[in-house]
């Protein structure tokens, strides 16, 4: 793979935002929004930020502040959140399926145990 430019900008190729490449504390390349934004690091934030050193950091965004950071492009790239949404889909029909599937063998099982007693009952009344 070529050396990525940090602040080179480049377009997703899922949804054609503007984005850049920068490595993380462990030398792992993410693509983050090529606009770099102002933050507040707090456990209550509602965002995560890659910041200057590569550490995700969950923080407030803001217009303006002490810390400037990126925000990952997974957030943001449509196309993640499309899968994401197939893939919630996909579990969901799983889930349906299996939930069926448990219903079907205990209607089953059901079946069998009433014949089961039918039959013992049949048993009893010859005796
Ligand atoms: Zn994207």
């Amino acid at each position: 793979m070529a050396y990525r430019d940090p602040n080179q900008v480049s377009e997703c190729k899922y949804c054609g935002r503007k984005i850049r490449f920068e490595e993380t504390i462990k030398g792992q390349s993410m693509p983050v929004e090529a606009k770099p934004v102002y933050y507040d690091p707090t456990p209550q934030g509602d965002a995560w930020v890659l910041s200057a050193r590569g550490r995700m950091v969950r923080c407030v965004i803001h217009d303006a502040g002490d810390c400037v950071g990126s925000v990952p492009h997974w957030a943001k790239c449509t196309r993640k959140q499309q899968e994401a949404e197939e893939q919630r889909r996909q579990k969901k029909e799983q889930q349906d399926e299996f939930r069926r599937q448990r219903e079907e063998r205990r209607a089953k099982l059901e079946e069998k145990k009433l014949k089961k007693a039918g039959v013992t009952e049949g048993q009893c009344s010859f005796f």
